[in-house]
């Protein structure tokens, strides 16, 4: 079994980044600047908010922080997102999901720019993911197929099996291995027999929000595991979906949580960041 050191694909990502930005910088003048949209008080919020501006510091961007107040209105909220479509000087726009409950999350993402729209959560972006021909793909499953690449193996005629059908992850998971050519079967809470499913993937991506809910019995030995999920273990401390003591001896390749597609996820939000930047420059 080799552990996938999301840590460090992610660390040579930013590296990789940061050295192209300073390249485009020296040619242009311009900088890249990344916007993020964060409303309320929620603490996860304001931590993954305070990390993209680290981020973008690492690699050379401009961050553009707007925390607005839990009473912020729908009006204040899109006349801000259409200020940020205006301004020349950001490149890319995220406003930090979920939003307080009075506030209309659709209505705010399909105000986004979609050439500004790093997170891929614009309608006309996951239709480009669906065809097939896209600017941006969502940072979680774009991070995923990041590090299924890094152990060299091939999607193309492999049974990969997702569990989760959420848009943010699971479905266009789901599609990204369907365009490298997997057989690809998405799983849910419907779904009659999850182990019966599981126990068929060469490639297991678990996007559940389950703690340990993937024991060893419903992984194929040699499987490549890939583990999404984000969950607290019953001592508080962070775990994934899949049981990971139990089955790392039976993958052949599998992510730790956390260490694995987490900061994978943040690196591709910089990534996103720099081509919406290449694509406003014309530099594509
Ligand atoms: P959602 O809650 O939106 O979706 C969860 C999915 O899991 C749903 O499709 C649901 O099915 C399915 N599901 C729930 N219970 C079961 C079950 N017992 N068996 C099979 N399927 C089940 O979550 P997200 O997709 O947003 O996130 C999933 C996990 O990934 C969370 O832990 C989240 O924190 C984490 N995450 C991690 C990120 C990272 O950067 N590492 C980024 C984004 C998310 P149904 O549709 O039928 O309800």
């Amino acid at each position: 079994m080799k552990i996938i050191d999301g840590k460090q694909i992610a660390a040579d990502t930013r590296a990789r980044i940061k050295e192209e930005t300073s390249l485009l910088i020296e040619k242009t003048g311009v900088t890249p600047g990344l916007a993020v949209i964060l409303v309320g008080d929620d603490p996860a919020s304001a931590v993954y908010v305070r990390n993209k501006s680290k981020d973008c510091a690492e690699v050379g961007f401009k961050s553009f922080e707007h925390i607005l107040p839990a009473s912020t209105t729908q009006e204040e909220l899109e006349a801000l997102v259409k200020n940020l479509n205006a301004d020349s000087s950001v490149h890319g726009i995220l406003c930090q999901l979920p939003l307080p409950k009075h506030l209309d999350e659709r209505a705010v993402i399909n105000l986004i720019d979609p050439k500004k729209d790093v997170d891929a959560f614009h309608p006309e972006n996951v239709g480009r993911i669906m065809i097939g021909e896209y600017d941006f793909l969502p940072c979680t499953p774009a991070g995923v197929m990041e590090l299924i690449h890094s152990t060299g193996i091939s999607v193309g005629g492999k049974k990969c099996v997702v569990v989760g059908r959420s848009n943010i992850v699971g479905k266009p998971m789901a599609m990204l291995l369907l365009h490298e050519n997997g057989t690809v079967t998405v799983c849910h809470s419907r779904t009659k027999d999850l182990k019966a499913e599981t126990l068929q993937a060469d490639i297991l991506v678990a996007a559940v929000g389950k703690a340990k809910l993937i024991g060893a019995d419903m992984v194929k030995d040699g499987a490549v595991v890939i583990d999404v999920g984000m969950n607290r273990d019953e001592n508080g401390k962070l775990c994934g979906d899949v049981d990971f003591e139990a089955v790392k001896d039976k993958a052949s390749y599998i992510t730790p949580v956390p260490g694995g597609v987490g900061p994978m996820t943040r690196a591709m939000l910089m990534q996103n960041t720099l081509t919406a930047y290449k694509l406003a420059m014309n530099l594509e």
